[in-house]
């Protein structure tokens, strides 16, 4: 681990059994407390990242904090993919399973043109379900998910499995337990 990854990783607090008994919930706050945690976290996640890309999307909300310095830092615009019913425009919608429970995600249908090639970002990859909600968002607007970057992986709900099931095969993530 690089000593960059080292001091993200510190910042990063497990709570325990939040916001259900059995989750182990991995908080950010720490580290966006922190005067260098955020910036670290953010030199990590270009550095694996591609830049050969037309936009950034972020998915709400902890993939917003993110995402948007991301799309800053590499000159490209930035995708919200919201909750249902913040976006005001025609949107496409998609449905996932969580863990407990369902979730839909949706997106601008105008966000993207054919064959634009994003960087998906969130800030943590779990079951995988959410990324890949995402994913499919982006292809219904008929562009292309060049690659996925999180800060933090779970690598027990083997995620990046289901990811690679999606045909996802480009996923990089900073720290993993
Ligand atoms: P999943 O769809 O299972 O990959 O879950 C990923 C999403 O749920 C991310 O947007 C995370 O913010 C959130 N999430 C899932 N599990 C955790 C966890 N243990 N700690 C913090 N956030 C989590």
């Amino acid at each position: 681990m690089s000593a960059t990854t080292e001091r993200v990783k510190a910042l990063i607090r497990n709570i325990p059994d939040f916001p259900k008994p059995g989750i182990q919930f991995k908080d950010i706050t720490a580290l966006l407390g922190s005067p260098r945690g955020l910036y670290d976290a953010l030199v990590a996640m270009l550095e694996v990242s591609p830049d050969n890309i037309d936009a950034v999307a972020g998915i709400e909300s902890r993939g917003f904090i993110f995402s948007a310095p991301m799309a800053v830092m590499l000159h490209v615009g930035l995708v919200p993919i919201r909750k249902p019913g913040k976006l005001p425009g025609p949107t496409f919608e998609q449905g996932f399973d969580l863990e407990y429970g369902s979730s839909t995600l949706s997106m601008h249908q105008d966000a993207l043109q054919p064959g634009q090639r994003v960087l998906l970002v969130d800030d943590l990859l779990a079951s995988g379900g959410t990324l890949i909600a995402a994913a499919k968002l982006i292809e219904r607007a008929g562009a292309v998910v060049s690659h996925t970057t999180v800060l933090i992986e779970l690598t027990d709900l083997n995620g990046r499995q289901a990811m690679a099931d999606a045909g996802l095969n480009s996923v990089s993530s900073i720290v993993t337990y």
